[in-house]
């Protein structure tokens, strides 16, 4: 997600970061390169503009300029329109939650083009909707005009262990919506999610079914299912039903696939409709709740750390998590600290998953990759710490030349494999310095007591 863009930013402001004084000139020349990465990761013109006209007001200013920090501060103003562009930061960090507390059963209405992933988003929203929410969820599907439509949607319900409503052949979509709400209150179902047809197109017949089914459902949610491997065309399919149906937010699909992300950046500011969830694989549990702020941390590369931790908390031991982020608020993390959150990294999944999460992994990521580094390196870099003696790893500047080569030989492998380790830690230990310096750990240690 946001690789390329992420990249060509990172490079920008370290250049930016890297100088102690900064002229007006030098904020505009790397606007000028900002403006040209956005553009590229698709990002609609005008939205791009403005963001660079609004973040240059602001940053040629005497107050930026004349700091002590000028290239540090641009950042941060880029940062804060990032994640303005993306939606905003109110709430938990800008994600704006589903409606679920009206009376029940409340209506979710799932629109979208045909192929966007609108059937699977419904069973991924119904299991959320269950398991996160603790609610009773129901789904129906009113595409009558894809063949196995509603058998898809069935299965889909089995697996989510959500109920869907049974099929009657040959009933018409407004009848199939007023059987669910019905079928809903007798059952005391507490969300319905509508899963509406799909068409090749944006065309008059689908939008006159989507008014007719809304005008006898009265969703609390209408949500729009794009693909976001399309790109602006995305963007633009939501303007169409945005003109037509009262959307309530969108659900962005394939984030996993999407390198670009331009859809995500422009949704925001030309539909004025917040992306509430993101899609990011085909299985059930592959939906993220979309957080702007995070969002745009990660894509400027300061590392999804709340993100991780919660990953973290769900699969790794609690206590291990929070010992790991206490530390890692005080700025300390030494070479146990690393050797922990390699085992973590194994149990979630490998380097990969973490790569551009972590702060500091991207670098780390591609200095150990430039090496012929991979997971099962995990392996062999958790066998030379294992060599260490604990003091060692809790102060690396104990090991001298002696020592590596002990270690070394005990973990099998070469002195220039452990310089590999102590230099990954290094720039690891680094980026949590970083991140203490501008706060941006300070409600972590908090969020875990
Ligand atoms: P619909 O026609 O809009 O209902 O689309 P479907 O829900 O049938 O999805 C079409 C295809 O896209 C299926 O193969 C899904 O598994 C796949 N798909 C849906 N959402 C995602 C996603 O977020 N990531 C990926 N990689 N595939 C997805």
């Amino acid at each position: 997600m946001f690789d390329a863009l992420s990249d060509r930013l990172g490079n920008t402001f370290d250049r930016l970061r890297g100088r102690g004084a900064l002229r007006e000139q030098d904020v505009r020349d790397a606007m000028r390169e900002v403006r040209i990465a956005l553009l590229e990761a698709d990002v609609a013109l005008p939205v791009a503009r403005d963001f660079i006209e609004k973040v240059t007001e602001k940053a040629v200013g005497e107050s930026v300029l004349k700091s002590v920090t000028p290239g540090q501060q641009v950042v941060k103003i880029v940062n804060d329109e990032l994640v303005a562009m993306l939606g905003g930061s109110e709430g938990e960090d800008g994600h704006v939650p589903l409606t679920l507390e009206a009376k029940p059963p409340v209506v979710i209405m799932m629109v979208g083009l045909q192929g966007s992933g609108k059937t699977t988003s419904t069973a991924k929203l119904g299991k959320l909707i269950r398991e996160k929410h603790g609610k009773k969820a129901m789904m129906a599907s009113l595409d009558v005009n894809r063949p196995a439509a509603q058998e898809q949607l069935a299965v889909l319900g089995e697996q989510a262990q959500v109920d869907t409503l049974p099929i009657v052949e040959g009933q018409q979509p407004v009848e199939i919506a007023k059987r669910a709400l019905e079928s809903a209150k007798l059952r005391n179902v507490d969300v319905v999610l509508l899963d509406t047809a799909g068409r090749l197109h944006v065309d008059e017949a689908l939008m006159a079914e989507m008014k007719a089914v809304a005008s006898v459902a009265t969703p609390t949610e209408v949500l729009l299912v794009v693909d976001s491997l399309t790109g602006q065309d995305a963007v633009n399919v939501a303007q169409s039903f945005s003109d037509e149906v009262p959307l309530t937010g969108v659900i962005l699909t394939r984030m996993d696939g999407d390198a670009r992300g331009g859809a995500a950046l422009s949704m925001r500011a030309v539909t004025g409709k917040p992306i509430k969830f993101a899609g990011v694989g085909e299985k059930l549990d592959a939906l993220e709740a979309f957080h702007p702020r995070r969002v745009a941390e990660r894509i400027l590369g300061m590392g999804d750390v709340v993100s991780l931790v919660e990953k973290a908390a769900e699969t790794i031991k609690v206590e291990e998590a929070e010992l790991l982020a206490k530390r890692m608020a005080k700025g300390q993390f030494d070479l146990n600290d690393l050797r922990m959150q390699l085992k973590q990294m194994q149990s979630m999944g490998g380097l990969g998953m973490l790569a551009g999460m972590m702060p500091g992994m991207k670098k780390a990521k591609a200095a150990m990759q430039a090496s012929g580094m991979d997971d099962k390196v995990l392996v062999h870099m958790d066998a030379i710490m294992g060599s260490m003696t604990p003091k060692e790893r809790a102060n690396p500047a104990l090991l001298n030349a002696k020592r590596k080569k002990r270690v070394a030989a005990g973990s099998g492998t070469q002195v220039q494999d452990v310089n590999k380790v102590l230099k990954m830690h290094q720039e690891m230990s680094r980026a949590m310095k970083q991140i203490k310096k501008m706060g941006g750990m300070k409600g972590l240690a908090a969020m875990l007591g």
